[in-house]
């Protein structure tokens, strides 16, 4: 009784306009937000990118991508299946366009028949931005039953933070990188105002934790900041032929 009598004067408290709460109960209605209303969005699924992303790889051409090493040029990589994939030995690749904060979205396949072992088993990688050149990459490699260093495996920001778990799917299988990406900050003197921090999932399991990141990813040495602006994302030719498909991004 005494419960149900308790959701009854709940339930009349709210339905009381302001000026009948007395001065001990704070009026509901003075920490509701109305506006500005969130943008309505269609959501996405694997196969779909939402209605308000920027698409970048949608099976079809590369044209939102160029050479890393020369980015006047397009990028060299083989779209064929409905995918982009690395061919070994002809370089990085990088978005046309720059970006700061952002929502990507990202699937990877690693060769199903794969050689090598640790870090030279179906390396690639997501340069979250390309930074002042080393970028901050979220590494792509083997994790079926391949050992190598946990702050280089795959879903590691690489040689800072191991993932908090290993979700890997098979090589030959599509998986998944959805990732929040807030970039460094730096002032007019090029201090470190703020650092990069990342959200990530693989396959839809939480591997990276809002991290914040000591600086570019170097592949001996430490971590360093180096002042940048806007950046394009870029994706690694390591060798090994992995593949990329449904690939977009929500600037935020
Ligand atoms: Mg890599």
């Amino acid at each position: 009784m005494l419960s149900k009598l308790g959701v009854v004067m709940v339930g009349l408290s709210i339905a009381l306009p302001a000026a009948a709460q007395d001065g001990g109960t704070p009026d509901p209605k003075g920490t509701e937000v109305w506006t500005p209303e969130p943008a309505r969005v269609v959501p996405g699924s694997t196969s779909r990118a939402p209605s308000d992303a920027l698409v970048l790889f949608d099976g079809k051409d590369a044209r939102e991508w160029v050479s890393a090493a020369a980015p006047t040029k397009a990028a060299g990589w083989i779209v064929a299946d409905g995918a982009l994939t690395v061919r070994g030995g002809s370089g990085d690749i990088q978005t046309r366009r720059t970006f700061t904060d952002y929502q990507l979205h990202l699937e990877w396949r690693l060769p199903a028949r794969l050689t090598g072992s640790g870090q030279g088993r179906g390396n690639s990688g997501l340069f979250l931005s390309t930074g002042t050149g080393n970028g901050y990459e979220l590494q792509i490699l083997d994790c079926g039953d391949n050992q190598t260093y946990v702050n280089g495996q795959a879903a590691s920001i690489y040689k800072q933070y191991a993932p908090l778990v290993n979700a890997c799917a098979a090589a030959g299988e599509w998986q998944t990188y959805d990732v929040i990406w807030t970039a460094p900050r730096f002032g007019d003197d090029g201090a470190l105002l703020s650092p990069a921090h990342v959200t990530a999932l693989h396959n839809g399991v939480l591997v990276q934790n809002h991290v914040a990141l000591r600086g570019e990813s170097l592949h001996a040495g430490k971590p360093a900041y180096r002042k940048h602006g806007p950046a394009p994302i870029r994706l690694q030719d390591h060798g090994d032929a992995v593949s990329f498909r449904n690939i977009w991004v929500r600037p935020l």
